[in-house]
């Protein structure tokens, strides 16, 4: 025998669940359920892939079994691939999934109290816990000889020692705690198995005894039976009209070990030229992986009821990576290679249908305003990564985007922008950049404002990469307002003789500003702000250079802003006409800096502009 500690994680999922899923303890069974389903789902493709199992007769079984009497102890038994020594260690000592690990040791300490979140994640094996002191899992792994058995009290620690087994496959058994007896109960086992397993596609045997009555109500004796329980049929194959809600729901609840609710269903069964069926969930919140780069890929490919693989990240574009769901076709080769799935002709098809009926799916939800804001909180980001990749479908896409504008507080389409927009008005405006409030502010607005034009408010990261691949809308072009000559078609605050007559004035602050700035210019869209910082046609923005600095890949090269004079504006009059060059110094460059910093942007040397706030005050005083 050996002995073993769990990983910190663990200990302390053990503990967050014990808090936080008390009252829904049942779920464990779920949880023990389709781990003995995805066993199964495992060797039934060896069966079928590797010719050392083909010999295998495979009469799949899940047996759930109890201590009637005493009410000791719950036993739940597949004959699928079972688990060795090693994997026992692997995956009932470990978390192996990092960002449940990382999730799991967050959620501890002071954040103990969201411990609800839990159940938001399929929290497996260890929820057996709930109701049991003890576990034992005698398993023998498929193709070996030697059997393991698996024990913990789930303090801490477990031990592994040998065993034996009649055939492959696991048995869990739970030694029931006083509060988890309840569960050793035919009545309640069955309705916990209807429904949390009923779309599971293999035979689900409950084990009981029965008491027999003669005719005068006097016990006879009792017998064993052995019931099936559930259809033993997968979920997507059954006819769609006959699919109860609830039943999407606790299927999707399965296959994704998230414990939360779904926000659209769409399933597909075609027949014709390819025949599949494909089901797929658009999961009410997203998974707390979304954006890492180790997320789990949602969708598992069966060919003709055999699970391939869930491990796939091309099934679906990674846009798309939140939807969770089955594709099951009937014309792949079961003997499917990860090569071959990549570039097979079938597979190809069917995923560029899926992509349709999803984005259809969520364009469908965008009917309705309130439902798309929930989607478009959680998932938008992944629409708009969509716009940078997926090409096909950018027209799709770019309807369902949504942007801030300077409308109104909530969000708007392209669609209802373009309606809103001024008979001669030429473009779609937008202004990026990293702050709500900075944009909201800038000085940029003031010609639009006053022109009653609407303008897009882009702080999102995302949007900045994602406009800059897209020009245009149903041929209205796109355009953002913080490049220089962005404001040529706009009407003009001040007219050709002032802009002639401010000339001296930028000659006079670009030398000033020497290097500083890429170039200073009389400005025809200001009103109240004496000046503003804009970027030249093709420099990337802040934004964008910030994002470049992250992924590290870019040098950051030293692009200068231009600067836009106020020409109507007092300072900067005033400016032409002082003499004392150092005066004109300092005037030159708090005009810009202060451009820099209402603009979002970080000072180059913050003492020398505090230093000259300084003096101008001074003589202010
Ligand atoms: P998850 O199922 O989400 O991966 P679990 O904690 O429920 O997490 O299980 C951990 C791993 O243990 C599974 O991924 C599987 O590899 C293995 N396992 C659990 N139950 C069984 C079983 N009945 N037969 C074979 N392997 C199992």
């Amino acid at each position: 025998m050996s002995k073993h500690a769990f990983q910190t994680e663990v200990t302390q999922l053990l503990d967050l669940m014990i808090h936080s899923l008390y009252s829904n303890r049942e779920i464990f069974l779920r949880e023990l359920i389709s781990n003995a389903s995805d066993a199964l789902d495992k060797l039934k493709f060896l069966t079928v892939s590797d010719d050392r199992f083909k010999e295998n007769v495979f009469d799949p079984k899940i047996e759930v079994r109890f201590d009637a009497k005493d009410r000791k102890w719950l036993e739940i038994s597949d004959n699928g691939i079972g688990m060795n020594e090693a994997e026992l260690i692997e995956n009932l000592g470990t978390i192996a999934k990092s960002g449940t690990k990382n999730f799991v040791s967050q959620l501890t300490g002071d954040r103990k109290k969201d411990s609800n979140l839990i159940g938001q994640f399929g929290v497996g094996f260890y929820s057996a816990f709930m109701v049991s002191d003890t576990i034992e899992v005698v398993s023998r792994k498929a193709g070996e000889d030697q059997a393991w058995k698996w024990i913990s009290d789930g303090k801490g620690e477990y031990s592994i020692e040998e065993a034996s087994r009649d055939g492959f496959g696991a048995t869990i058994t739970l030694r029931l705690k006083e509060d988890g007896k309840e569960f050793a109960n035919r009545w309640t086992l069955e309705s916990a198995i209807k429904k949390y397993s009923n779309h599971i596609p293999f035979p689900i045997f409950l084990e009981y005894e029965q008491t027999e009555y003669d005719d005068k109500g006097k016990e006879k004796g009792k017998t064993q039976k052995n019931e099936q329980i559930g259809s033993a049929t997968a979920l997507w194959k059954r006819p769609k009209n006959s699919i109860k809600p609830e039943e999407y729901q606790e299927f999707y609840r399965t296959i994704s070990r998230d414990g939360g609710d779904i926000m659209a269903t769409i399933h597909t069964q075609a027949e014709g030229a390819l025949e599949y069926t494909t089901l797929f969930f658009i999961p009410k919140r997203a998974p707390f992986d979304l954006y890492r780069m180790d997320y789990r890929s949602g969708v598992k490919l069966y060919v003709k009821r055999v699970f391939i693989t869930d491990d796939d990240k091309e099934l679906l574009p990674s846009y798309l990576r939140f939807v969770r769901g089955v594709i099951d076709s009937e014309d792949l080769p079961l003997n499917v290679s990860r090569e071959i799935l990549q570039q097979n002709k079938i597979l190809s098809n069917i995923k560029n249908a899926s992509v349709k009926k999803i984005l259809g799916e969520i364009k469908r939800l965008s009917e309705d305003k309130e439902k798309y804001a929930e989607f478009h909180k959680e998932f938008g980001r992944c629409v708009k990564e969509g716009l940078y990749g997926d090409y096909a479908n950018r027209d799709e896409l770019l309807e369902l985007a949504r942007f801030k504008t300077t409308k109104d507080d909530g969000l708007t389409s392209l669609a209802e922008y373009k309606e809103r927009m001024k008979a001669d008005q030429k473009a779609i405006y937008y202004i990026s950049g990293l702050s709500e409030s900075l944009l909201r502010n800038s000085p940029l607005l003031e010609a639009y404002k006053a022109q009653g034009l609407e303008v897009l408010i882009m702080d999102d990261e995302i949007d900045e990469i994602v406009i800059s691949q897209v020009n245009e809308y149903k041929t209205t072009p796109l355009k953002a307002i913080n490049k220089v000559g962005a404001d040529d078609d706009l009407p003009k605050t001040h007219g050709e003789s002032s802009i002639k007559a401010a000339e001296p004035i930028a000659q006079k602050v670009k030398q000033a500003l020497g290097d500083a700035v890429k170039e200073v210019r009389v400005s025809a869209r200001l009103n109240s702000s004496p000046a503003c910082v804009v970027l030249d046609e093709n420099d990337p923005s802040v934004q964008m250079r910030q994002m470049f600095r992250a992924l590290g890949d870019i040098p950051e090269a030293d692009i200068k802003p231009i600067l836009e004079l106020n020409p109507a504006h007092e300072i900067v009059q005033k400016i032409g006409e002082i003499k004392d060059e150092a005066l004109v110094n300092d005037v030159s460059f708090l005009l810009f800096e202060q451009a820099q910093l209402i603009a979002g942007m970080t000072l180059k040397d913050p003492a020398a502009f505090g230093a000259r706030l300084s003096r101008i005050t001074a003589k202010a005083i």
